[in-house]
């Protein structure tokens, strides 16, 4: 593909990777305008502070549509985020952003309170929208494809974005490693990595919704529910993600052939066995079920190369 660089420059590619972001312009190009972000009704706002001493490890507190929490980087910095309700998508003057942290932090006491105080000017704040993406599959028009937050923005509640921005890339090297042709490769790449990224897309959008629809009328019944569910729900998250993204654990085997004298008893056998698959080997007697496990378990040579795994 010929590509032209704004910077200058064309370039000649086989193909052409845009990790460009939520508001992708990649997107937009290869499949119109109907993909924007969609805003969730909320917001986040980073401050990072010197961190006090025998401040604690991780905090969170809440109070109704304004959640702070604060989680120490290192020694002497902790970075506070703070999720409001930002109805109407407002664009905030970030020669501003001091007043409105003050503003919608004012009431808290504690560290909330000491740390909101001590803000004095606008500098080093940072606020997004809480704003999502889930572009349909395919992912990619010919040999151009979207990954990461330009196909799968979530909110940050179950701190996955980028993980999963990581993921597509190593998936996508993976399945660029094999024989498959690039668009087949970039069609399994969608079809692999949708359902797990709108899993953690899903289930942050939730959790999202969960905290910052709290009442001081509902919130009995909050602490009672994240006591009753929410292990059970980690572990319904947990038993997906640990699943590793990529397949390298899986056996393949491509055309393996073994001879015993003039014998030929496996001519050209492909397999692929995953991870937790169970497969059955079917075949009458002399079929070569037995050599094929000799085989895989190196207790037999293949006869011709490759047999690979
Ligand atoms: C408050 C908050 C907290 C988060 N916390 C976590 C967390 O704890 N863990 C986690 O895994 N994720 C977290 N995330 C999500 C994470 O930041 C994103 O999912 C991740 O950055 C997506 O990576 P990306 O490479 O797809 O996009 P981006 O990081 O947005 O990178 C896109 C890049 O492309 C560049 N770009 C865009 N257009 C062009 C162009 N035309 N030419 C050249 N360059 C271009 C942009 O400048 C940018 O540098 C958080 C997000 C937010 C908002």
């Amino acid at each position: 593909m010929q590509v032209e660089f704004t910077e200058g420059g064309p370039g000649e590619y086989d193909l052409v990777v845009a990790f460009d972001g939520i508001k992708s312009a990649m997107r937009r190009r290869l499949f119109g305008p109907g993909h924007e972000p969609v805003f969730s009704g909320f917001g986040v706002w980073r401050v990072t502070f010197p961190r006090p001493p025998r401040s604690p490890a991780a905090t969170s507190t809440r109070a109704l549509a304004r959640n702070p929490a604060f989680i120490p980087l290192n020694e002497r910095e902790m970075y506070m985020f703070l999720v409001t309700m930002e109805p109407g998508q407002p664009r905030h003057d970030p020669a501003r952003f001091d007043v409105l942290v003050r503003e919608r932090m004012a009431g808290f006491t504690g560290l909330p309170g000491e740390l909101r105080d001590s803000i004095t000017g606008p500098e080093g704040i940072v606020y997004s929208p809480l704003s999502e993406v889930m572009l349909p599959l395919p992912w990619h028009r010919g040999r151009v494809v979207v990954l990461g937050d330009a196909a799968h923005a979530c909110a940050p509640h179950i701190t996955q974005g980028a993980g999963m921005a990581l993921e597509d890339a190593v998936v996508l090297a993976e399945l660029l490693g094999t024989s498959m042709p690039a668009e087949h490769a970039l069609t399994a790449l969608g079809e692999r990595r949708w359902p797990r990224c709108k899993l953690v897309q899903d289930v942050s959008h939730q959790i999202l919704l969960n905290e910052m629809s709290v009442t001081a009328g509902s919130l009995p019944a909050a602490i009672k529910r994240m006591r009753d569910e929410l292990a059970l729900q980690t572990a319904r998250v947990d038993v997906v993600l640990n699943q590793p993204a990529l397949s390298h654990e899986r056996l393949e085997v491509q055309n393996a052939s073994k001879t015993f004298g003039t014998a030929k008893v496996l001519d050209s056998v492909d397999l692929q066995l995953a991870p937790g698959e169970i497969h059955a080997l079917i075949g009458q007697n002399g079929s070569g079920k037995s050599t094929l496990i000799k085989l895989l378990s190196g207790f037999h040579p293949a006869t011709r190369a490759p047999a690979s795994w």
